[in-house]
């Protein structure tokens, strides 16, 4: 067999996952008990192909939560992120993310970091959101660098008391509600520069709020926008997608 088409068995093991899950997509059948939990991963899962499709080659490529949870690759390459809350001075750093497969203990982890902030709301957060800050980060030449977090998970309810108060452009089915974007500030960097890295990677939804001089990044659709409050009518149209 040719070099480049030898299977590693980390590929294997991969390779294995992705064929249950594909059977399970195909088939509606549970993959685990654990898969209440997990789903929003295994839906993903089914949607790679469509990733793929605009997932730039700069992004490391797409993880998967392993099948038992304790089974956790010890060997490949570490992926961390460092997310503060600017106002508690809370802090987390932690490895979600080990070669293609991502830690389910890390996920939860950052998922309860990143609650919502009005009622503490806990959502699984789509994993491929520390993919996008971990892969913005490289970019700006700060790998260990600290991303401050201003938004996380939203619930419905304070969703719509954002919508209601008018102080953003939160849209009725934002992604934040989605568990897969977050309003972010890397110290230090003005905020141009992480909208334009966060657009290099052209892996999802880019909105740029200069005033309050944060990005928001997201792994939905690829689209973006600039929210300026006394923006033209125009303007805001185009950016009522937050
Ligand atoms: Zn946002």
């Amino acid at each position: 067999m040719p070099t480049h088409l030898r299977m590693s068995p980390r590929n294997l093991v991969s390779l294995r996952n992705l064929l249950v899950l594909l059977m399970a997509a195909l088939f509606g059948i549970g993959v685990s008990s654990a898969s209440a939990r997990k789903s929003a991963a295994h839906s993903h899962t089914r949607l790679r192909a469509i990733a793929h499709a605009f997932v730039n080659a700069t992004l490391p490529g797409e993880g998967l939560l392993p099948i038992d949870e304790d089974d956790h690759p010890t060997e490949g390459q570490k992926y961390e992120v460092k997310l503060a809350h600017p106002h508690t001075d809370e802090v987390i750093d932690v490895v979600y993310r080990i070669g293609d497969v991502y830690i389910p203990e890390a996920i939860d982890k950052l998922s309860d970091f990143l609650r919502d902030s009005h009622n503490q709301e806990v959502s699984r957060f789509d994993p491929r959101t520390f993919d996008v800050l971990h892969t913005v980060l490289a970019k700006l030449g700060r790998p260990d660098g600290i991303v401050d977090i201003l938004s996380g998970y939203r619930s419905e309810e304070t969703n719509d008391m954002l919508r209601e108060s008018r102080t953003t452009n939160a849209a009725k089915y934002s992604q934040h509600i989605q568990g897969r974007a977050i309003d972010i500030r890397v110290p230090g960097v003005p905020a141009t520069l992480v909208r334009d890295a966060a657009l290099s990677l052209g892996a999802g939804g880019v909105g740029y709020y200069p005033q309050s001089q944060f990005v928001h990044v997201d792994v939905g659709p690829v689209r973006q926008w600039t929210f300026a409050r006394h923006a033209s009518r125009r303007h805001l149209r185009r950016s009522r997608r937050a």
